[in-house]
């Protein structure tokens, strides 16, 4: 089952994924570019619905104000499935108090969120650093497998500037014994290192791409050559994508693609030169497959 706002759903019914991406986000390191509007984020979920977008994963973690209480209310309103996630970003999007505050209870807070929150979240989102894992990341990633072994719960993971996927896999995977089927990774499009894409898709990962934005517009473009070269590869079962809008002006209703691009723009153009199987894959098949749970606890 996969675990949305809304209660558990099979994952046959999440429809067309959005498998990355935010509704509500907030961090000190983006001063005044917190995205809290709730009509806002309805208008962008409303938008993606009317192309056919059927579910959205808000990697909003905790502590970034996720608003998850919100949550359910957009998704009836919308008629779009969400799903929330917990877990931990890097330690500069928290001020230090807050940190000091739950160190050492990250897992039963993690575990809390998936399973006894009113609203539960139905992922553990995890960051590395740029080209390496720190003593932070290193702290919440093993937190994040408790809580994945205790749940069952996925783990997404915001590598830094698309960085240290190798260093990521081998923490989880070998180190805390995470099936590598259970890690999704985020932002390889930032580091279009086709070698590297092809190492962590053999490790038997997911990868989730990223929409385009004005800030990697200099990788954007390499976008379907990725998709294609990990096709060919026989890696078609584990490619997502995700709009990753973090700012307001990148929603469609401001400056950005936002959330509909994803349906209006990119969706045609990897059907027309990739074929519809794998468009069909990357929007619908693969993500019930990497947000689908087999729940450990309620
Ligand atoms: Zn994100």
């Amino acid at each position: 089952m996969v675990r949305t706002v809304l209660g558990d759903v099979p994952p046959e019914k999440l429809g067309v994924c959005d498998a990355h991406d935010h509704l509500f986000i907030s961090t000190p390191a983006l001063p005044g570019q917190a995205l809290d509007d709730a009509e806002a984020a309805l208008a962008e979920l409303t938008a993606f619905a009317a192309l056919g977008g059927g579910a959205v994963v808000q990697w909003t973690p905790w502590g970034m104000g996720p608003r998850a209480d919100e949550l359910p209310r957009l998704s009836r309103r919308s008629g779009v499935h969400v799903i929330s996630a917990t877990g931990m970003h890097q330690a500069r999007h928290y001020d230090r108090g807050e940190l000091e505050r739950v160190r050492g209870r990250l897992a039963e807070l993690f575990i809390r969120e998936l399973t006894s929150a009113p609203v539960q979240a139905g992922m553990i989102k995890v960051a590395g650093a740029y080209h390496r894992l720190d003593d932070h990341a290193r702290n919440v990633m093993a937190a994040a497998a408790e809580a994945h072994h205790a749940t069952g719960a996925p783990i997404g993971v915001h590598l830094e500037a698309g960085t240290a996927a190798l260093d990521t896999l081998d923490l989880l995977c070998r180190t805390h014994g995470v099936a590598p089927d259970r890690v999704i990774l985020g932002h390889l499009t930032r580091f279009p290192d086709t070698r590297i894409h092809r190492q962590v898709a053999e490790a038997g990962a997911f990868l989730v791409f990223d929409g385009p934005s004005r800030a990697h517009q200099a990788t954007d473009w390499r976008l379907l050559d990725s998709l294609a070269a990990l096709a060919d590869a026989g890696h078609a079962h584990q490619l997502l994508l995700g709009a990753d809008t973090v700012t307001a002006t990148a929603r469609s209703g401001a400056d950005g693609p936002g959330m509909p691009f994803l349906l209006a723009g990119l969706r045609p153009r990897i059907e027309r030169e990739l074929g519809t199987d794998l468009a069909c894959a990357i929007f619908t098949g693969n993500p019930a497959r990497a947000f689908a749970v087999r729940w450990r606890r309620p």
